[in-house]
Formats: C-alpha cells, structure tokens, sequence
C-alpha cells in the first residue's frame, strides 16, 4: 500500500481539486513508489494562495520571539525522527544514507538558527542631523511569499527559504521539486504539529509548468526565491520583473578547482572526489572542472583516477556505499549524453563513461563516476552545466593561465584553489568571479550560518542563508521622530 500526501493549506491536509496524484519513484529502486503526492493546478494555488494572503497580517501582527518558537518546536520534532527522514529522502532522491542524515540535521539546524532569529530582527538607530528628531529603521516582512525548490537538496533548501520567510513575518505557499516532494512535506508537517496558525505554511505539489507557473503569476505574491536551473529560472525572471515582484533566483553552476604545483596531490585529489562525485555530483556547487598546473597534473591524476575507481555506487540505504543513483531517467540521459559528447569533442575518457547494469544496478540510474582529460575551453563539458559525476580535467600553464581558464564560463556559483601558497591564493580569492569561494576544500560543503549565492549567470538578487536571509524576506520601513514641538 503506498501512502497517499496531500496538500496543506489553511491548515488542512487536502486533496487537490482534480483528485489525481503522481508518484514519487526511489531512483535506487524503480520499483518502488516512496509515495503518491497531489497533481494540483491553479485552482489549488488559488486557494493555497488565499489563504496565505488571510493569515498574514495576524501573522505578522504576532511577536518576532513568539513565531521563532514555531521554528525550534519544529527543529525538535524533525530531530526525534532524524533516521527516518533520513530514510525518506535517500529513498526519494537517491543520496547516501550518511548525506540524507547530514542534510537533515542541517534542516534542523537551520530551523533553530532561523528561531533564533525571531528575538533579534535587529535594525538602525541613526543620528538625526535635525535637533530633537530621532531617526530609526523598522524590518516589516513582504506579505506572502512563494518558494520554489528543486530536488537535490530536497529539505535544506525548502527550510533555508520557508525559515527565515516566516520569522520574518511573512506567510508562505512552497511548490517543492515533483521529484522529490516528500522530505519538504515533513518539514510542512513538523510546523504545523508544532502549532503554526493555519494558511500561514501552505504547500502545494505539482507540476512547475502548472502549478509553479500559477503560483509565480498570483497577484497575491510580493516576493519568489527560486532554487533550480537556468532555463527555468530565466524565463521566471522575464514573467515577473514586469510586476516588480522581490526575486531571488538562484540556479546552475560549472565550478572549478584550481590545483597549483605546491598542492599536496593525494590532499588535490581527495578535495577532486568529493566536490565531483559526492551527491553523484548533483549538488549546484559540486565541482566540474578541475583545473591542474602542468607540472603536475600526470602525478595527480594518476591518483584521482585510482581513488575514482574505488568509489562504491549503489543503493544509498546499503551500508558503505559512496555513491547513490542519478534522481530521474532524465538525469541519467543527460549525464550520458554529455559523456557521448565530450567524447565527440576530443576529450580522453580516463575512467567511468558507462551506465551501471546488471544485478540491482537495473532497477535504478546508476551511472559510473566519469572523469575526462583533454578537456578545451571551447568544449560543451567545459561550460555546460552536467549536474552528475562527471568530471572535467583542464591543464594550465600556470597560475594566470588557471584563472582565464576557471572564469571563462557563464556562471558563476563557486569556486576553489588547492594550494599552499598565500600570496596565489588572496590573488585567487580576489579575482575568482564566484559568489562562493573555498581554499583547501571542495566547491561545495556550505554552512547554513553564511549567506550563499553565486554571480553571473548562477544568480540573481539578494543572497540567501545566514544574516543576509532576512534582507529579501524583508523591506526597511525608515521613521523620523520629532519629540517637541
Ligand atoms: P528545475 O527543473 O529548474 O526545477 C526547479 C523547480 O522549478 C521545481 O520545483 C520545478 O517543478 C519548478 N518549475 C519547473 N518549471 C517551472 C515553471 N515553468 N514555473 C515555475 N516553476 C517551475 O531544476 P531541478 O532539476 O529541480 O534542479 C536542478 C538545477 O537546480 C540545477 O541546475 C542546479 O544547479 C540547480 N540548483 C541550484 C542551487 C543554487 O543554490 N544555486 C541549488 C540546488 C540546485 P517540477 O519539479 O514540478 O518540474
């Protein structure tokens, strides 16, 4: 029996008004369905969206604190079920069992760090230059707010939107990714068993071009944070700036490592492996491209390749393995198609390039950690987004060199430099045109507690997590206070 998921709005579990649904199918398993969620339409965004319009200046009217503990009553709930959320979302998005538990946690954490921030909306008190005239900000929250999210971080994502939306006093209606809605509905559920009023948390699923369209084109809506790719996210930008609503886009990436010479290789490679493949390299920050230092790059890929090889890709609920399935049938063309391209190209295959058969391999979309030398500027796996464990090997002559090749793409998500150099690597933080910057680390493991978002194409508008949050769920209200008169 597989379990039926409604939506929420107003504060009620609901079918959709067309009663049909759409499962959510493990990518590990295809012959599982995790679930079967609600297939919506406009008129259920109509009324996702009414309600949250009604809820709101109550809402906003309740105490900063006092919504803030909605957040940590939430955190508390989803942390007693940590294992089986966990269970849910490598069992809807394909992830490890460790990766599932880590975001998790993270969601958790983001719940309380946004709770926290309930008591501490904090604004400016500045000095007037008029005598007698006190001079002050006020935060006021934007209204209702719509939250589009994609599936590889299927609860950081929706909580690190729908936490700070809310303690800012706005009211929300979230379209999560149809591939992996379950882990955002427990973070929906959590909030409303912890008491949240009705219509102020509305989640609604169904298909972007129908429900996400609808929702986006709500005259109700002051404000959109969209997490997903480019094409998706550009047409949102041309439909809504005509009506001047707050936009937060944040999308695709083709992120580099630089690896210079004085790099400790077996450290080069093991930071190689896990920006690339972990999350089977599905992750908007993973790394694509890595970009070695010629005198180097024999030595160093002699041992990324080994340790490529070693990578265990399986069912992530199974014990020891590194590596989890690509999401959908889409994904997993996508990452195969790439591969016959670079191939195409002229790139060198040096390991990987195959789907996994055979045994459990068929029930799900598992593809081969793939790694390509050779690889030109001018190449499509050298600028365009894969987002799988595909891995793009670019030699520089040195550093310069490095840094024309690492900024010469379109997008502009994150960026990282293995090195033991100081004075390269301030060059490299200065000039790297990234919106997230690491040294000695991967291209992706990002904190909850620091704002995040990329430049170029990657991005758009304000940044989202950490302090920076609460800036786009907000607007600054500017008083002048004469007390004489
Ligand atoms: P996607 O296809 O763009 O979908 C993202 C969300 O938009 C989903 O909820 C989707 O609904 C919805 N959507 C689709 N068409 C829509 C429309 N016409 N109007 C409104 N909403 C619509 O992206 P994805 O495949 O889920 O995610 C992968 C992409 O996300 C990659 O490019 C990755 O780099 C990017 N990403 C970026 C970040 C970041 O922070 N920069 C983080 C994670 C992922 P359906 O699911 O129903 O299609």
């Amino acid at each position: 029996m597989v379990d039926v998921y409604r939506n929420c709005i107003a504060g009620q579990w609901v079918e959709c008004k067309t009663k049909a649904t759409f499962p959510n199918v493990n990518p590990a398993n295809t012959k599982e369905t995790v679930g079967l969620f609600q297939a919506s339409g406009p008129g259920d965004i109509q009324e996702a969206c009414e309600a949250a319009a009604k809820a709101q200046p109550a809402w906003a009217a309740m105490p900063g604190p006092l919504r803030g503990e909605f957040l940590h009553k939430a955190a508390e709930i989803m942390e007693s079920r940590l294992q089986k959320l966990s269970e849910e979302m490598t069992r809807e998005e394909g992830k490890t069992l460790p990766e599932a538990k880590g975001e998790v946690k993270r969601a958790v954490n983001i719940l309380r760090y946004f709770g926290g921030e309930g008591p501490r909306q904090f604004c400016y008190q500045i000095p007037s230059e008029r005598e007698s005239v006190f001079c002050y900000t006020l935060r006021k929250p934007l209204g209702v707010v719509a939250l589009i999210t994609p599936w590889n971080f299927p609860s950081a994502i929706p909580a690190w939107k729908m936490a700070p939306a809310l303690v800012a006093g706005n009211t929300v209606v979230i379209k999560p990714a149809s591939l992996a809605p379950l882990s955002a509905y427990r973070i929906v559920e959590a909030l409303q068993e912890a008491g949240i009023p009705g219509g102020v948390l509305n989640y609604v699923t169904g298909s972007g071009g129908s429900v996400g369209n609808a929702l986006i084109e709500h005259p109700a809506i002051r404000a959109i944070s969209f997490t997903g790719s480019c094409d998706v996210g550009n047409a949102l930008y041309d439909k809504v700036t005509k009506r001047k609503v707050r936009l937060q886009l944040e999308m695709g990436g083709k992120n580099p490592t630089i690896v210079l010479k004085d790099a400790d290789l077996d450290y080069a490679a093991s930071v190689l492996v896990n920006g690339a493949f972990f999350s089977t390299g599905q992750k908007c920050t993973a790394c694509s491209r890595a970009i070695i230092e010629k005198d180097i790059h024999g030595a160093l890929v002699e041992r990324l390749t080994a340790r490529t090889k070693k990578l265990k890709v399986g069912n992530g609920l199974e014990p020891g393995i590194e590596i989890g399935p690509a999401v959908d049938a889409n994904q997993l063309e996508t990452d195969l198609k790439y591969i016959e391209i670079a191939k195409r190209e002229g790139a060198k295959l040096l390991c990987g390039g195959n789907r996994l058969t055979g045994g459990v391999f068929d029930l799900g979309y598992f593809v081969e950690p793939t790694i390509f030398a050779g690889v030109t500027p001018e190449m499509r796996i050298a600028q365009e987004e894969v987002f799988g464990p595909v891995l793009a090997l670019m030699v520089a002559n040195d550093f310069e060199d490095a840094m024309r090749l690492a900024n010469g793409v379109r997008f502009g998500l994150s960026a990282s430099i293995v090195s033991r150099d100081l004075t390269r690597v301030h060059q490299f933080i200065n000039r790297i045109e990234a919106g997230l910057i690491t040294v000695n680390l991967p291209t992706a493991g990002v904190e909850y507690q620091l704002p995040f978002g990329g430049t170029k194409e990657s991005s758009f508008g304000m940044r989202e997590q950490g302090p920076a949050a609460l800036d786009f769920y907000t607007e600054t209200r500017t008083v002048y206070l004469k007390y004489t008169q």
